[in-house]
């Protein structure tokens, strides 16, 4: 299969839900900002259901649910909420769910525990010393900080991380689910998010793949300021070519745009593309520069406060993974600025200036 395909012209309403295949049903959450939506997933075990993802924290979401326990579940309860990750679109109606029905959250632990942590923290180190170095290191001026703060005050209702269920149930990489007739297989990808959970059914051929495989945008990989020296990169590299063994005729069903074929040729496609971004910093950094310098390599637009940091998160993702292969040499200067330096002695042989990809737009907010 050469080019990915679409079995589906258009998300459900929302309120309703379609079933894809046997037991399978998707809805869609519509969502404020760019990204617009958000796809969840119903699985129909004998006597009641599971849900898959949440949606957002906000109001439209919460009514959307309940007209869909009324109209769409045919009188049976939710069994089980599944949360794929942390990030506040996927867990935001967890609480919501699993208290009307008292009825267990799983996730695995490392996600959970990052909610948890996130709830309520105010920016965390966004707004602390801790951001406070890392943005001064990464090229940023210290107006930066201020306007960060401000927008960390400001960010929409719903934005921010949900309060969680007080307790969950453990998903580990390899765990099966027999969720009515059909057993579903955990399978763990990280980069995204630290330990994010994907749902694979080899007897439907279907794989819920949250945000770790998405057929148009790009997922985020950023490093933080909360793990400064973390490396999310080579653990979605390694994740990219652990999903390769998925078979290619299975359906894929996304956290965002429309459920697909072609799961190989999308991840071949993500992996040339982050190399390619990693070879043109390279060539860009044969000049020390920062994070903040590289920039407009990745990047074709101007950039609002929001997504600076989910650029520079991006770029200083791309640097650390060229510092694990030893390709760029990071050293502080005098000015407090880290910059960055190629030291691959292959470099010449390996650079083609002027047969790269196009910058992206922005940052993606997924
Ligand atoms: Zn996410």
């Amino acid at each position: 299969m050469s080019q990915l395909a679409y079995p589906y012209p258009d998300h459900p309403t929302p309120g309703t839900t379609r079933e894809v295949v046997d037991g399978v049903r998707w809805l869609t959450m519509p969502m404020p900002g760019s990204l617009s939506h958000i796809n969840l997933y119903l699985l129909e075990d004998q006597d009641d259901w599971w849900v898959v993802d949440t949606g957002l924290c906000i109001a439209n979401t919460e009514s959307w649910w309940r007209q869909i326990f009324t109209e769409e579940l045919g009188g049976r309860p939710v069994k089980g909420v599944i949360c794929t990750h942390m990030h506040p679109d996927h867990t935001g109606q967890s609480k919501m769910i699993t208290d009307q029905y008292r009825c267990p959250l799983h996730m695995t632990r490392a996600e959970y525990y990052q909610a948890r942590a996130f709830s309520n923290s105010h920016g965390g180190p966004h707004t602390s010393w801790l951001g406070e170095d890392f943005y001064h290191r990464a090229g940023m001026p210290r107006s930066y900080l201020k306007e960060l703060a401000k927008m960390w005050r400001g960010r929409g209702r719903g934005m921010g991380m949900p309060e969680m269920p007080s307790g969950y149930h453990r998903l580990r990489d390899g765990d099966v689910l027999t969720i009515g007739r059909h057993d579903w297989r955990v399978v763990v990808g990280s980069g995204h998010s630290p330990e994010h959970a994907c749902l694979y059914c080899a007897a439907l051929k279907v794989l819920i793949s949250g945000d770790q495989i998405l057929p148009v945008i790009t997922s985020n990989v950023s490093v933080m300021p909360v793990e400064p020296d973390a490396n999310p990169l080579k653990a979605w590299m390694e994740s990219h070519d652990k999903f390769l063994s998925t078979p290619d005729d299975t359906l894929v069903l996304p956290a965002h745009n429309l459920p697909f074929y072609g799961v190989r040729k999308r991840l071949r496609d993500l992996i040339s593309h982050h190399e390619d971004r990693m070879l043109a910093i390279e060539e860009h950094c044969v000049a020390p520069a920062s994070a903040r310098d590289l920039l407009p390599v990745l990047f074709a637009k101007d950039l609002d406060p929001r997504q600076m940091m989910m650029a520079l998160g991006e770029a200083i993702a791309h640097l650390h993974l060229l510092m694990h292969r030893n390709r760029i040499e990071r050293s502080l200067h005098e000015d407090g600025r880290y910059r960055f330096v190629s030291i691959a002695p292959d470099l010449p042989r390996r650079a083609h200036p002027n047969a790269h990809d196009a910058p992206d737009d922005g940052p993606m907010m997924v």
